[in-house]
């Protein structure tokens, strides 16, 4: 028991902060709790940003709250415009300086909780200080500004979260995206990623990728390939860092790579300093070091750094990822590893695709979905899972990533007792669908095979759709049987077969069929659909 009141200084005063700030005044009544915020704003809605971009959003709306509703509700002191610069752990201190006057301050602390976020990363190409990032309210008022006055061109550089939401909300304008990489949002693996490309040129939005960017000048975008975009406002969305610095010049313990290490308790490497958001090293559901720069563990993080500090038994400990992101009429996220993280990661993932409806297709508004489980096929450990498409996307995300949190095994999705009413799913909700596939995957009694091996998997491709779908578009060398006569055309097929259809049932079906009559059948995961989603990805879309 402190015989004077804690002293806790909290820097960084939105997701994080406020969340450590706000649990720790409900904790302990007299603690004198300073926040120290390098901007003119607290608490607000970063996440919102973009949305206030398209209208959706009104400005004020993205301030959740003021220095004075804070002091007044949770009696802290919030000092905006005030930049934390050094600590000074032998002597327990804080210095920096009130951004707009300049003067110094230095104040004592007793425990410290960094929250600083992540900053945006400028890459080193000639002209990019034109470009606007989008990380605060100021940022966010000068883009406005410049979108809402500047000439119609507008160039997104880099297609993560971020630089998609903002393609997205400027729409309306000419909207060219940028990606380096050879696909928008990395943390989908590629043929889910074709169907959120799909959707942005659809929409009018121009996505090139594998478009390094070379200079950018008062008007134009150059890239490496030697085209030229009219670029009357640049966005920079080329990925974001910890902003780690204030802890590496304390002496604390800081990944080579960036981020701030911290133990289970989220105390750093000086146990009387927390930290804790965008700037920290999390671990992932693999249990390795993970950068994980989103909202959701920046509030449980705050909320688990103050229980702590209070003395209450709380920890931190391996997550997944989950984002999402509305685009146009899709909805696109993911919880856990994709299915690149987990083969880096030297392990051997299953994966089944599937592409059901959002609920019960008679019931008017049915909307399609792309799901996606990567899992171990010998033990049932669900790795990750991926989503896009209508209504629903997000519900299936979320059962998904509680699953993949609690331990549920990739079959035992099948058991899970979720809520149906024709309005809002199926008897068999797409979940359980996912935990059917993986049964029979793990049984045995499907082998699938993914798009990317259906061509040299040296088997007769088979194709059990109707003659009408098959003249749409087929598999290069597939020969047309539909289901219904599979069964007189067996004795007829080579030994070792692929079938597919277009999203994978029917072809499950034909697969266990053929085994009984003496066919080696497998499946295409994902079936035609998936096929084609994957072939597109393989073509990196040329800049406009
Ligand atoms: C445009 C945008 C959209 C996003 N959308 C989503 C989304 O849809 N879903 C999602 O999960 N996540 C989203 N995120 C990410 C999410 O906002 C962050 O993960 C979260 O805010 C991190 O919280 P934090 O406390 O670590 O950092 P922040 O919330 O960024 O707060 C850090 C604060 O610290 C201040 N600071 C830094 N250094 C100092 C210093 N030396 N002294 C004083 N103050 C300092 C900064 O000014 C900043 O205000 C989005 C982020 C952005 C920018």
């Amino acid at each position: 028991m402190h015989a004077s009141p804690l002293r806790v200084i909290v820097i960084g005063g939105v997701a994080g902060g406020m969340s450590a700030a706000t649990r720790l005044r409900r904790l302990n009544e007299t603690a004198l709790i300073t926040v120290l915020e390098r901007g003119p704003y607290v608490s607000f809605a970063n996440c919102g940003l973009p949305y206030h971009l398209s209208g959706t959003v009104g400005r004020d709306d993205l301030l959740l709250h003021t220095p004075d509703s804070l002091q007044a509700r949770f009696n802290l002191d919030v000092r905006v415009h005030h930049e934390a610069l050094q600590i000074d752990r032998a002597a327990r201190t804080v210095t920096g300086r009130q951004t707009l006057t300049g003067e110094p301050f230095t104040l004592p602390y007793d425990r410290l909780i960094l929250s600083p976020g992540a900053h945006a990363v400028r890459p080193p190409i000639p002209g990019i200080e034109r470009a606007f990032p989008l990380r605060t309210v100021p940022d966010l008022d000068r883009l406005k500004a410049a979108v809402d006055t500047a000439g119609p061109h507008v160039v997104v550089i880099g297609a993560g979260f971020i630089g998609v939401e903002a393609a997205v909300r400027a729409a309306g304008r000419h909207v060219t995206l940028l990606e380096a990489g050879p696909q928008v949002l990395p943390p989908l693996d590629p043929e889910l990623a074709a169907l959120v490309h799909q959707e942005l040129d659809r929409q009018g939005i121009h996505v090139a990728t594998g478009a390094a960017v070379t200079r950018v000048t008062d008007t134009h975008v150059h890239l490496h390939s030697g085209a030229c975009l009219p670029a009357d406002v640049v966005v920079l969305a080329a990925g974001v860092r910890p902003s780690d610095q204030l802890a590496r010049d304390a002496g604390l313990d800081v990944a080579t790579g960036g981020g701030i290490l911290v133990n289970d308790h989220l105390q750093t490497s000086d146990p009387l300093i927390y930290a804790v958001g965008d700037a920290i090293l999390t671990r992932d559901a693999l249990d390795q070091p993970a950068f994980v720069p989103l909202a959701w563990g920046a509030n449980r993080q705050g909320r688990v750094a103050a229980d702590h500090l209070m003395g209450r038994p709380a920890s931190y400990g391996p997550h997944p990822a989950t984002a999402i992101a509305r685009i146009f009429t899709l909805t696109a996220g993911s919880t856990g590893l994709n299915e690149r993280q987990v083969r880096a990661a030297g392990l051997t993932p299953t994966v089944i695709h599937t592409h059901p409806a959002s609920h019960a297709g008679y019931y008017p508004g049915a909307q399609g979905l792309h799901l996606k489980l990567v899992f171990d096929a010998a033990t049932g450990r669900i790795y990750g899972a991926q989503a896009v498409g209508g209504d629903g996307t997000d519900k299936r995300l979320d059962v998904l990533a509680t699953a993949l949190h609690a331990g549920v095994r990739a079959d035992d999705l099948a058991d899970l007792p979720l809520a149906y009413a024709p309005p809002y799913g199926s008897a068999k909700d797409p979940v359980n669908m996912l935990g059917y596939v993986a049964q029979n995957v793990m049984d045995g009694l499907t082998r699938p095979l993914q798009w990317h091996e259906a061509l040299s998997s040296g088997r007769q491709l088979i194709d059990v759709r109707s003659a009408d779908e098959y003249r749409r578009g087929h598999l290069p060398g597939a020969v047309n049987i539909p289901l219904d006569t599979l069964r007189e055309q067996a004795p007829h097929l080579a030994p070792r077969v692929l079938v597919y259809c277009q999203v994978g049932q029917r072809g499950h079906t034909a697969a266990l069929l053929l085994n009984q009559l003496g066919v080696e059948a497998c499946t295409l995961s994902g079936g035609y659909l998936t096929w084609q989603a994957g072939q597109a990805s393989l073509t990196p879309a040329a800049h406009p």
